[in-house]
């Protein structure tokens, strides 16, 4: 079944990309958790993490390279959380893999689950 993130990959649903290549997109969060709070989402629909594969190595690589391009580039690039969750058991919501970026306050302040 398609996810949310399949669906605003695909175009079916509009959303303001900050950023796109050929291997990921980025989107701010519906209900951020953190002044900036940004999704790095490959376009692979890779379910969670658990279920990643040696074959995607450098997939993995470029979404964390990614997610430091946007913190630099949105301004906590000195300060920010990246939360990858994987499993509905920590609170993985969306079973298409992506990587939260969160900054702009006290990373004590920040939900380590969203
Ligand atoms: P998870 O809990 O799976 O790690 O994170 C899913 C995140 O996706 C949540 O922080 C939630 O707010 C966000 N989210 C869910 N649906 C949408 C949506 O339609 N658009 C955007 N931009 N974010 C969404």
């Amino acid at each position: 079944m398609s996810t949310i993130f399949a669906k605003i990959i695909a175009g079916e649903i509009p959303a303001d990309f900050l950023h796109e290549d050929e291997q990921c997109v980025v989107i701010r969060d519906i209900q951020p958790q953190a002044p900036v709070h940004l999704l790095v989402i490959p376009r692979k629909p890779i379910p969670k993490l658990a279920e990643a594969d040696p074959a995607d190595q450098a997939l993995l690589g470029h979404l964390l390279l990614v997610a430091r391009q946007m913190a630099h580039e949105h301004g906590i690039g000195d300060a920010f959380r990246t939360v990858i969750n994987s499993g509905a058991g920590v609170g993985q919501t969306v079973f298409h893999l992506h990587v939260h970026v969160m900054g702009g306050h006290r990373a004590s302040e920040q939900s380590l689950n969203s």
